[in-house]
């Protein structure tokens, strides 16, 4: 059996990031960035308040206070998207609303709070410093600043900050398109009556929705009957498709598995056992240049074979710098016994704040055929070799959600 790092670490570094494509910021958040931008103009483009107030001269408003204010006079407004005209002299104030333009000679804003108006006239009750609440122009990006580099995920935050410097197209590594298969001749898709050993295809569903979670156009390429030629030719279809190809089933050490024997001749393909439970079989490789994986077919392990393995290797293909999630830390919050068997189990767990700090507890029934549990779970519980934990042991865990 291959320890888990060294099957995760094989399969993430034996995948490539797709080449670049120019996208718009709609639909772009989540994507890797593949240029450095750096800003052409400054950000603020000009000094403007911060607050609705005055703008004055920080000079005639030093020693003012509640019981001797600073009174000025107003000589106008300037709402934001202005573009200021007149001048505040000495003994003067306009009247100014957030985002607004700074009017030529002031320097600093006084709050509406602290002001009283009386007429033409507005009465300050405290002192200010030059600059306060004014937002200088260049505060946040001067002209030839690096935005962002390359290796970017570009979140919420970074699309605004690329709108507000008018890049409105950036290049990004393209995201793959994936397909999706499932094989084996008990499968049936749709809700007619199930012969006897039928069972409902599973697989496709969840491995589809894992994909689109993860932000990928899924391409779903249907049940594949267990025959070499229908199995060849979906495979060979998917390749020329796809950017990655997921299926699941015919991987483990089963008599039928023909997946194996059309990859083994089609393909480049490792055939793993990894020291885990679930998930211990897959495999992994490449048919005409396409990434693909062979999941387990049991689903619960379909589903954390895509989580340990698929999903990394996609991030990278995708671009990510650091594909491999950061494991959780919690508790414990009951005892998690196992049995020593050369394996590090998953389990599915329930994860809940308690006093700051996640506590997890068991999700339900553990077999790999209990989908029920997974479905319910927000977290995969991390159980190394071992007797397991005791509760309140520290516990490693990888989220779901
Ligand atoms: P296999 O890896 O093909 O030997 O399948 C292992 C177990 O998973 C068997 O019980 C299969 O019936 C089941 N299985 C395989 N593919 C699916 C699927 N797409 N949906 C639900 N169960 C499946
Ligand atoms: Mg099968």
């Amino acid at each position: 059996m291959i320890p888990l790092e060294e099957a995760q670490q094989y399969v993430v570094g034996r995948c490539e990031p797709l080449g670049a494509e120019v996208v718009g910021l709609r639909g772009a958040a989540g994507s890797v960035t593949a240029e450095a931008v750096s800003s052409p103009g400054r950000i603020p483009p000009f000094a403007n308040t911060a607050v609705d107030g005055f703008a004055v001269r920080a000079a005639d408003v030093a020693g003012a206070s509640a019981d001797a204010p600073a009174v000025l006079t107003v000589v106008g407004t300037i709402a934001a998207g202005d573009a200021p005209t007149v001048p505040v002299g000495p003994g003067e104030a306009i009247r100014i609303m957030t985002g607004a333009p700074m009017p030529q000679g002031a320097d600093a804003i006084v709050m509406v709070e602290w002001t009283t108006v009386h007429g033409d006239t507005v009465a300050v009750d405290r002192p200010l410093e030059p600059g306060d609440h004014v937002r200088g122009a260049g505060e946040d990006l001067e002209p030839g600043d690096l935005v962002f580099d390359v290796g970017t995920v570009l979140s919420a935050g970074h699309l605004g900050v690329l709108a507000s410097i008018g890049r409105y197209e950036v290049a990004v590594v393209r995201r793959p398109r994936v397909g999706v298969f499932s094989t084996g001749d008990e499968l049936i898709d749709g809700p007619g009556e199930l012969a006897p050993g039928q069972i409902r295809d599973a697989n496709r569903y969840t491995l589809v929705a894992l994909a689109e979670r993860d932000g990928y156009e899924v391409v779903d390429l249907g049940v594949i009957p267990d025959d070499e030629a229908a199995i060849e030719a979906a495979m060979r279809d998917a390749v020329a498709r796809c950017d990655a190809v997921l299926t699941s089933g015919g991987v483990s050490m089963g008599d039928y598995d023909y997946v194996k024997a059309v990859l083994d001749r089609i393909g480049d393909m490792r055939w793993m056992q990894i020291a885990i439970k679930p998930a211990k079989p897959l495999a992994f490789g490449f048919v005409d240049g396409v990434p693909l994986f062979g999941l387990p077919g049991n689903p619960v392990s379909s589903m954390v074979s895509y989580e340990l393995f698929a999903a990394p290797a996609l991030r990278k293909i995708a671009g990510h710098p650091e594909p491999v999630s950061p494991l959780l830390r919690g508790t414990a919050a009951v005892a998690w016994p196992r049995r020593p068997d050369g394996k590090t189990h998953f389990a599915r767990a329930l994860a809940e704040v308690v006093d700051g700090r996640w506590q997890l507890r068991s999700a339900g029934g553990q077999g790999s055929h209990q989908l029920t549990a997974m479905a319910g779970a927000d977290a995969l519980a991390v159980l190394p070799d071992g007797d397991g934990y005791a509760a309140g042991d520290d516990i490693w865990f990888m989220s779901l959600r």
